[in-house]
């Protein structure tokens, strides 16, 4: 693919992001959380319920992308302090979004994965700020963006120095209504073959609706997907926002139990990986 220099798989061998404990790329990465941080005691409650229920890390928006400025804008400063207080308790590194290049460099003090959002998956500025970290950056698929506009955005991030860049597929706008999104899981398959970089799937936002998260999760793994980042809220009807989907912890810890079945079991077929196209 023109233009696709840096992540280009021709050649390399495929890129392991550390971070805590696990490594993308080597492992199937679990994050789950709330899509806001409300308050300490929600997010400590659903930090320690995800880790329980097989979670590696720890998601929460502070600062919220929303549609509408009268809707919950998220906690800021005040969601960080708190999900590093659910860090604490629970051991769990955060994921959470950056919206603001002139948040990029004190959010780092907070956050062990930096998060690009779909919504801002082309703002070069952005790009070029958390490339020139060394956090490990979740680069989120635009909404409206072609697989190539989606590699291209990596292209950027690594083009400033930081090799940490972690692609996340979570559905595009399609004619169809009935899902909030259209998952496009061939987009996994494609930016494997493609590029050395991990991806992950976003089912949740993927979907927008709870009953569909299981089976696109399933899918997601089958597919090659190396981690999934899903949203779990103790009290999913009293949600801040995305409350229509959010799992509960139990649903939450069921999808934990059989992604990581489905996954030994794709890696006693691969003989090491799930789906790895031929280098
Ligand atoms: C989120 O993860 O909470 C989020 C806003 O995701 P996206 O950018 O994919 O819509
Ligand atoms: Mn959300």
């Amino acid at each position: 693919m023109k233009n696709i220099k840096l992540a280009a798989l021709k050649g390399k061998t495929r890129s392991v992001v550390r971070v805590g404990d696990v490594g993308f790329g080597e492992d199937l990465v679990l994050i789950a959380g709330p899509c806001s941080v409300e308050s300490e005691k929600q997010t400590v409650e659903i930090a320690q319920a995800v880790k329980e229920g097989g979670a590696d890390m720890l998601r929460g928006g502070a600062f919220k992308p929303r549609t509408s400025p009268y809707n919950f804008q998220g906690l800021g400063l005040k969601g960080l302090k708190i999900l590093e207080k659910a860090r604490e308790i629970t051991g769990l590194p955060i994921v959470s979004e950056v919206l603001d290049t002139r948040d990029v460099s004190w959010m780092c003090e907070y956050v062990d994965v930096l998060q690009v959002g779909a919504r801002n998956m082309q703002n070069f500025s952005l790009l070029k700020e958390v490339g020139k970290t060394t956090r490990p950056v979740l680069l989120k698929r635009g909404m409206h963006s072609t697989i190539a506009e989606w590699l291209n955005c990596a292209e950027y991030i690594l083009n400033e120095g930081n090799p940490n860049v972690i692609l996340c597929e979570r559905g595009i706008r399609t004619f169809e209504t009935y899902t909030r999104n259209t998952l496009d899981l061939s987009a996994v398959a494609a930016a494997k073959e493609l590029t050395y970089l991990p991806v992950i799937v976003d089912p949740t936002h993927g979907t927008g609706k709870v009953s569909l998260i299981l089976s696109m999760s399933l899918a997601a793994v089958a597919c090659g997907a190396d981690g999934l980042i899903v949203e779990v809220h103790n009290h999913p009807e009293a949600a801040l926002s995305d409350k229509e989907q959010a799992l509960t912890p139990p649903e939450f810890s069921e999808l934990s139990r059989k992604i990581r079945s489905l996954r030994a079991f794709m890696d006693s077929l691969n003989g090491g990986s799930a789906a790895q196209p031929a280098d």
